[in-house]
């Protein structure tokens, strides 16, 4: 799959209750081994790739927004439950999506993982890719504890 097929790639929740558009190809995909994605997910890990805001068009339905944190808030279906994306208010211009939510998910590989200090010790990682215990280091605009916010209210460690 070319990167430019990205343009105009589609997803949606598992109801079809809300869709989207990509209109621009994303520049990032991660994955989040944080607490949080683990309690959204209910599972080891979540794998989200970014684009600018403007670009992802919601075009059936009107995500849910919740805060789930000092600085970040989660959309998800509010039919189904399904997580779409995260915006972070110290990146206002762009929103993460999950890679799950893409009607063809495989088109976007993770090239980083993020809060590895939350992995799950029965979760191995076998790839190559970069690792970082908490934010990748070149994040821009961080606010102040927020290593300890993204830790979630329940993290153990
Ligand atoms: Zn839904
Ligand atoms: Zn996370």
């Amino acid at each position: 799959m070319e990167a430019a097929d990205l343009i105009g790639a589609t997803g949606g929740c598992l109801c079809g209750a809300v869709r989207y558009r990509l209109s621009a190809k994303p520049s990032d995909a991660g994955y989040c081994h944080c607490r949080m994605c683990q309690q959204t997910a209910g599972g080891p890990v979540m794998a989200f790739a970014t684009v600018p805001l403007s670009d992802f068009v919601v075009t059936d339905g009107e995500p849910q927004r919740r805060r789930s944190s000092a600085f970040g808030e989660r959309w998800f279906c509010g039919d189904c439950g399904s997580p779409l994306a995260m915006r972070v208010d110290h990146q206002p211009q762009t929103i993460d999506f999950t890679v799950g939510s893409l009607d063809e998910p495989g088109m976007v590989s993770p090239t980083f993982h993020i809060w590895t200090r939350s992995r799950l010790p029965w979760f191995q990682i076998h790839d190559d890719l970069p690792r970082h215990a908490t934010f990748r280091p070149q994040t821009s605009g961080l606010p102040t504890g927020s290593e300890r916010w993204a830790e979630g209210a329940s993290a153990s460690s």
